[in-house]
């Protein structure tokens, strides 16, 4: 990382307890994180200076890298005290943070049980993941190839580097063919998720969206699920086959990055963000810059 992704600008990252140049916050090549993808990270984004459901995001750091048998060597607590002190130093308000944790460079070799366990905790401005324009038309997403793999062939869970060598093979190509992203379906042939968002549809004044088997259950999704239940809107977590793609009336993703991004079209469906899809992107906005009452 020599410069902040987007910005292009040097800034600060705090490197296992430092704060160091991001021009000299680098990594060796020969780091076990790279090669067997023994790491894990976070999305999370600051309104206001807050970072929203800091502490929840903190937690599933801590429980990712556990479910990749390994053990980061900080305390929720000092991920917190990290990820305040790169916004403060950077001056950064609206802000995405990203905290990694990976295998160190020790040994390199399936196994490396001895090696150091490394965190990191930058920050950088990225305004949406999808731009204003895709967002209030729509975005069109593309059915995906690969397919999420089956918890019992990997820690679908964690928010792992590993998981996201589909993603970003599926995301590359739904991009070539002009959509924004892929939905992808679970090892079962079973709606799961997007490349990096969760999803959910309309019907019948009713929300649906699948249960996170074989997938993250994504802060914002467990976040919008209470939204629409405060608003008395039903909502439904069950299995949603690709057929039923036809039934339904709105869609739209979830995510940190995306926060509420409405859908358009998913391959030869078509969707139109309606009241449901408006009021809870509206609630999730609010919310998220209600500062520190969010969490
Ligand atoms: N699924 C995947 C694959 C993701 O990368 C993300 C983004 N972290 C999500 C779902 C949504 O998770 P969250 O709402 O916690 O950001």
């Amino acid at each position: 990382m020599s410069v902040t992704p987007n910005e292009k600008k040097e800034n600060v990252i705090w490197v296992d307890g430092r704060l160091v140049p991001s021009s000299e916050a680098t990594v060796p090549v020969l780091t076990h994180g790279l090669h067997y993808a023994s790491a894990v990270f976070e999305g999370e984004r600051a309104y206001g200076g807050v970072i929203f459901k800091s502490r929840a995001h903190s937690e599933r750091l801590k429980t990712s890298a556990e479910l990749l048998d390994f053990e980061i060597p900080y305390g929720v607590d000092e991920i917190e005290a990290a990820k305040r002190q790169v916004l403060a130093e950077n001056g950064l308000v609206d802000a995405y943070v990203r905290a990694i944790a990976w295998r160190g460079s020790e040994a390199l070799g399936v196994s490396a049980q001895k090696n150091t366990i490394h965190l990191a905790v930058a920050a950088w401005v990225w305004p949406s993941y999808f731009t204003r324009e895709e967002r209030l038309k729509g975005i069109r997403l593309d059915i995906a190839e690969y397919r999420r793999p089956d918890p019992a062939t990997a820690p679908s869970t964690a928010k792992a580097a590993g998981l996201y060598m589909i993603c970003t093979i599926s995301k590359h190509k739904a991009e070539r063919k002009g959509y924004s992203d892929a939905l992808m379906l679970d090892w079962r042939g079973r709606v799961a998720e997007c490349t990096g968002a969760n999803i959910f549809f309309v019907k019948n004044g009713e929300l649906h969206t699948p249960e996170p088997e074989g997938f993250l259950n994504g802060i914002t999704r467990q976040t919008v699920i209470e939204l629409a239940k405060q608003r008395g809107i039903p909502v439904i977590e069950r299995p949603i086959l690709p057929e039923e793609l036809a039934d339904f009336t709105e869609s739209f993703v979830t995510g940190t990055a995306a926060e509420v991004t409405p859908v358009s079209e998913i391959g030869p469906h078509r969707f139109t963000p309606g009241d449901i899809t408006t009021t809870l992107l509206t609630d999730y906005e609010n919310l998220v810059h209600a500062g520190g009452k969010a969490d």
